[in-house]
């Protein structure tokens, strides 16, 4: 019976407990009372013992227990948190506050009910506060210059807001380190990959290979092509992650996809794929980097013949939709299984068909998203397997500040 106790109390129950025992020693109900028993009885008991103990227990108010203890509880959670946690009314007035909040913003308990405005000057988070209208929303918060958080906000309706963050510092300079590391290993390594690649190709023109010769050489040649092409992508990849996106300007969605369709028209020919384009030409501007847009769309047309075999379609449409360009790319192809559907986009994750039938380094589509979130775009798939594939992007309208901000300058 103890057991049993003591198994139901380590597992949350509130249920109440009547302890019935012929051993009736004091140790006993000591511990029996301790695990939450609310009634002893020794056997043998009459039956108006036994019911007035249960009136007792049901008589007790039970319900006060388990929900003071509830609340303090996740008083206790909120407060030990490694989170900061800071909740305000619909105007900015502070209601909660946890302790880790309090420490990164060197504020103390008394901020609850002052307005948030008057205790902290950091803009980055008044900003998102005083941004009405988004329900939900992450940011990165500079705190000093010293600290980088991030911050997920979101809106309680007729309560007010609430935002929960994260010091992710060490994780920031961990993925600068790591970033670095990359770019001088993708650097270091391409130059004796272009050697090796420069005196098997010289091989051939030092006398005639025989064929067993040629088999080796030609897989030399596959692996060093393979390693070149998955160096190159790490290093676009860290590129893309590391920032670097300088030159952002008004571009135009329809041209870059014109671009990117001549780089991989031949590929498609030789594919013997059907290719339909659908691309309105009067699109707004978005406000980007070219070199990265053509990237992405570039990546995606060259997936959708890649995975598609000959005969198949790749259509491709660029539109505008309220305040977005949507670019689209869609195949019928060998598509991709719902359970993969999630994990496409992260580092070096192929689908198992695509590893045995397709060569690639699985850093396409981590490519692409990092490129799409930069631009404060969404991108998403749809897809059957065996019957294809949708990639769709949205990317915002630059606005009209934007597009006119060469006129300016
Ligand atoms: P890679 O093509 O080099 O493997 P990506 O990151 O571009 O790497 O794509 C990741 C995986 O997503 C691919 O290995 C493949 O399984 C799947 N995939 C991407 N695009 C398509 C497509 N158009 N049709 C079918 N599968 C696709």
């Amino acid at each position: 019976g103890l057991e049993l106790l003591e198994y139901l109390k380590q597992n949350g129950s509130e249920l109440p407990f009547i302890l019935i025992t012929a051993e009736g020693s004091e140790a006993l109900a000591v511990r029996a009372m301790r695990l939450g028993v609310r009634d002893y009885l020794i056997k043998p008991f009459n039956i108006d013992d036994f019911l007035n103990a249960i009136q007792r227990v049901l008589a007790t108010p039970q319900a006060a227990v388990p929900v003071v203890s509830m609340s303090q509880r996740l008083e206790q959670l909120l407060q030990n948190s490694n989170a900061g946690i800071l909740s305000t009314d619909l105007d900015n007035h502070i209601l909660y506050l946890n302790q880790t909040f309090q420490d990164m913003f060197e504020l103390t308990k008394s901020a609850v009910g002052r307005n948030l405005n008057d205790l902290i000057s950091n803009p980055e988070l008044l900003e998102v506060f005083d941004e009405s209208g988004q329900p939900y929303l992450t940011r990165e918060i500079d705190l000093n210059g010293e600290h980088t958080l991030s911050a997920i906000f979101s809106q309680m309706p007729g309560v007010g807001k609430l935002a929960v963050m994260q010091d992710i510092t060490e994780y920031k300079k961990l993925d600068r380190t790591r970033t670095e590391f990359i770019t001088a290993i993708s650097h270091d390594l391409r130059s004796p990959l272009t050697t090796i690649m420069g005196y098997v190709e010289l091989l051939e023109r030092t006398g005639p290979l025989n064929e067993v010769q040629k088999k080796f050489t030609d897989h030399i040649i596959f692996s060093v092509r393979s390693i070149t092409a998955l160096l190159s992508d790490l290093l676009e990849l860290s590129k893309v992650e590391s920032g670097f996106m300088t030159a952002l300007q008004p571009i135009n969605m329809t041209i870059i996809t014109r671009y990117a369709l001549e780089t991989h028209r031949s590929e498609i020919d030789a594919r013997q794929q059907n290719l339909v384009t659908d691309i309105a030409t009067d699109t707004s501007d978005v406000l980007g980097n070219p070199i990265r847009l053509k990237q992405m769309a570039s990546n995606l047309l060259q997936n959708a013949s890649k995975y598609t075999p000959p005969g198949g379609s790749i259509r491709v449409r660029v539109y505008e939709d309220d305040d977005f360009i949507i670019f689209q790319v869609e195949d019928t192809g060998i598509g991709i299984p719902v359970e993969d559907q999630a994990r496409i986009w992260e580092k070096f994750y192929r689908t198992e068909e695509a590893t045995a039938k397709f060569p690639g380094t699985g850093l396409g589509l981590a490519i692409v998203k990092s490129i799409v979130d930069a631009h404060a775009g969404r991108i998403w798939v749809e897809s059957v397997p065996l019957q294809g594939t949708t990639f769709t992007v949205m990317l915002p309208i630059a606005s009209d500040d934007e597009n006119h901000q060469e006129d300016y300058e």
